[in-house]
C-alpha cells in the first residue's frame, strides 16, 4: 500500500459511526489498484455532531470525496453546497464529491437498487411496486424508482415513528414526479397488503424484518399471495437469503437479495468520484 501513495494521491473516506466493520475500504482500494488509479480510501469515525467539521476538513485537505453512513447521512445533507435530485427529495446523502471546494451530495442507495434489478434483467419502467418500509433504504428506493419511471408505488409501514415520514415521502414524490401514483397503507392491514401485492410486478421488503434478530420472520405472512411472474426483493443482506426470499423462491418467483444493492450503490459512487467503472465482476467475486 505505501508504494502506491504519492504526493498526488487523491483521498477518499467513509464517515459515520461506527465504521470499523465496513468492507468499503477493501473494496475501493482493491478497485483502485486493479485499475491503476491514484486514489486511497480510509474510514473515519465521525459522530453526528462533528459532521460539519468533517466536511470543512474535506475542503481544507482537498479530499476528492466521502461516503457517508449512519448516523451522519441527514446531517451531511445540510452542510454540502449542492444536492442531487434524489438527495434533495430524501434529505440525506451517502456520497459527497468535492469539485474544487464545492461539495455535492448524492444518495446512491436507490440507484444501487435499480442497477441491481437491471443486473438481474428486471426493468422497473412502467411497473407497479409494492414495498414495505419507510426508513432510509425504503425512502431511497421509492424516490429513485419514481425518478426512473415506475408507474405506481404502494408503500406499507407500521404505524410507528416512520409512518409520518412515509406519508411525507409520498407527498414529495407526487409533487416531484406527478406521473407516479403513490399510495400509503398500514402494514397491519393484511388484506390490503395481499391485494396490492397481487396487483404488483415487483415486491420489496425494505424493513428490518428478516434481519437478525428478526430472521425467522417475513413481512408477508402468507407467501401463497405471490405468483411466479412476480419479482420479490429484499434489501436485507444479512442473512443473505431471508425468510421472504426463501418463501418467494418456493412460489417460483424471481428473487433478488440485498447484497447486490450494496454492491451497485458503491459502483455508482465510484463512478462519481473517479469517472471510472468499478471492476464489478472482480469485486463481486472477491467481496460479495
Ligand atoms: P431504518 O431504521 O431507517 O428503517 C427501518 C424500517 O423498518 C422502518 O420502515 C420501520 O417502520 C420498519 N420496521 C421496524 N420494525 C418493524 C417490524 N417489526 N415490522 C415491520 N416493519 C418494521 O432502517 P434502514 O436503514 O432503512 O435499513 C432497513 C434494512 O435495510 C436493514 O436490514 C439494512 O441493513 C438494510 N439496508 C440494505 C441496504 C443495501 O444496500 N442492501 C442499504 C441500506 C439498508
Amino acid at each position: 500500500m505505501e508504494n502506491m501513495i504519492s504526493g498526488k494521491t487523491k483521498l477518499l473516506a467513509l464517515i459515520g459511526s461506527p465504521v470499523g466493520h465496513s468492507g468499503s475500504p477493501q473494496m475501493y482500494n482493491y478497485s483502485f489498484k486493479h485499475l491503476g488509479i491514484d486514489y486511497v480510501y480510509v474510514a473515519f469515525d465521525v459522530k453526528e455532531d462533528k459532521v460539519k467539521d468533517a466536511l470543512d476538513a474535506m475542503r481544507m485537505f482537498d479530499m476528492r470525496g466521502c461516503n457517508v453512513t449512519m448516523p451522519d447521512k441527514i446531517a451531511a445533507s445540510k452542510y454540502v453546497d449542492e444536492l442531487s435530485p434524489a438527495a434533495r427529495i430524501i434529505g440525506a446523502v451517502n456520497t459527497i464529491v468535492n469539485d474544487n471546494g464545492v461539495l455535492k451530495g448524492y444518495i446512491t442507495d436507490g440507484e444501487g437498487f435499480v442497477a441491481n434489478l437491471k443486473d438481474n434483467d428486471v426493468d422497473i419502467k412502467g411497473k407497479k411496486l409494492t414495498i414495505c418500509g419507510g426508513g432510509g433504504a425504503a425512502t431511497a428506493i421509492q424516490v429513485q424508482c419514481a425518478l426512473d419511471g415506475i408507474r405506481e408505488i404502494s408503500i406499507f409501514n407500521k404505524k410507528d415513528a416512520f409512518f409520518s415520514r412515509t406519508l411525507e415521502t409520498a407527498e414529495k414524490i407526487k409533487k416531484e414526479v406527478p406521473t407516479c401514483i403513490v399510495n400509503v397503507f398500514d402494514i397491519d392491514d393484511e388484506s390490503k397488503l395481499k391485494e396490492e401485492i397481487q396487483k404488483s410486478d415487483i415486491f420489496v421488503n425494505a424493513t428490518i424484518v428478516g434481519m437478525k434478530p428478526l430472521d425467522d420472520l417475513s413481512v408477508v405472512k402468507d407467501p401463497t399471495v405471490f405468483s411466479k411472474e412476480q419479482v420479490v426483493c429484499d434489501v436485507v443482506y444479512n442473512p443473505e437469503e431471508t425468510k421472504l426470499i426463501k418463501d418467494a423462491k418456493a412460489c417460483g418467483c424471481k428473487t433478488i437479495g440485498g447484497k447486490g444493492m450494496l454492491l451497485w450503490q458503491g459502483v455508482a459512487a465510484f463512478k462519481l468520484y473517479t469517472g471510472c467503472d468499478m471492476p464489478v465482476e472482480e469485486v463481486k467475486e472477491k467481496f460479495f
